[in-house]
């Protein structure tokens, strides 16, 4: 094999001449002493909200701090899986001061800032999802739309309550476009359902959200991850048929909408043997299931 290549090597160098024509040519085949610098990375601030001694708001047997962190944390997968540089305010259950999250920000230089809430009201049939801005903040309100028509375009919600404007500390004081997703209600069972068991659609969603704001193509296959596809369907109502059977044998999966065709996708995976365990599992559970990525 080293013979070979050498041989090629050295048959190329020899070629070069014969095209050129001019003794210049050679010149421009010379590999190119400096890269081309790389453009600095896209950043963004993801905040858990709440977290440690405060546990936000509490319903259905959910804490929002857990819900808040889980989801924000898978967003930030998503999003580091298309070169974005990722900061969170918290990767753990920890207590964090309001002004220190913006601060977080603003000392990381993020280009934006997303927080991470679950709404809750005492009359248990308030429902849906709602993404703030602060007053008069023209990126914070396209990023906030961004967001909101994401969960709402991929049907992970139990109603659009729209985007709204908040004085929030935390959209105050970022010093970036800002804006903060009241997922769902804690305090309503449906919506409840949704911030236990849809996680992956909504880190999915608001991900997708994000990419959008920023004009960058979301990339299904998140490069490096290894998904079991269990089928593609023309309507949304049947995509969602198959992920309650799935769920229904204890699979998490989810509906990825892509140019009108909605897959339905379980697992993600860095090694590609698991997600082939997790196809032939799927299989003898009589799935259709083909490992993507
Ligand atoms: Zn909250």
């Amino acid at each position: 094999m080293e013979i070979c290549a050498q041989s090629s090597s050295v048959a190329l160098k020899f070629d070069i001449p014969k095209y050129a024509g001019s003794v210049e040519l050679p010149k421009e085949e010379k590999p190119q002493e400096n890269p081309p610098k790389t453009p600095s990375k896209i950043s963004v601030f993801l905040d858990a909200g709440h977290g440690g001694k405060d546990p936000g708001a509490q319903g259905n047997g959910l804490n929002e701090k857990d819900i808040a962190l889980s989801i924000a944390l898978k967003t930030g997968e998503i999003l580091k899986n298309h070169n974005i540089d990722v900061k969170y305010s918290r990767t753990t259950d920890v207590f964090v001061e309001l002004d220190d999250r913006a601060s977080m920000a603003n000392n990381a230089n993020s280009d934006i800032f997303v927080s991470f809430h679950c709404n809750s009201f005492t009359d248990s049939s308030a429902k849906g999802t709602e993404t703030y801005h602060y007053p008069g903040s023209a990126e914070g309100a396209k990023l906030a739309k961004s967001i909101q028509d994401s969960i709402i375009k991929n049907g992970v919600y139990n109603g659009d309550r729209g985007v709204k404007e908040n004085t929030y500390l935390v959209l105050k004081q970022t010093k970036m476009p800002a804006a903060l997703v009241e997922m769902a209600f804690i305090s309503n069972s449906e919506d409840a359902n949704i911030l236990k068991n849809r996680q992956n659609e909504m880190a999915n969603a608001i991900a997708m959200g994000i990419l959008d704001y920023l004009e960058i193509p979301y990339n299904e296959t998140s490069e490096g991850l290894y998904r079991v596809q269990t089928g593609a369907f023309s309507q949304r109502e049947n995509a969602q048929n198959l992920v309650d059977e799935l769920k229904a044998k204890g699979y998490e999966a989810m509906i990825v909408e892509k140019g009108g065709i909605y897959k339905v996708q379980v697992g993600a995976f860095s090694q590609r043997g698991n997600a082939d365990k997790l196809a032939e599992q799927l299989k003898a559970n009589g799935f259709e299931a083909i490992v993507v990525r």
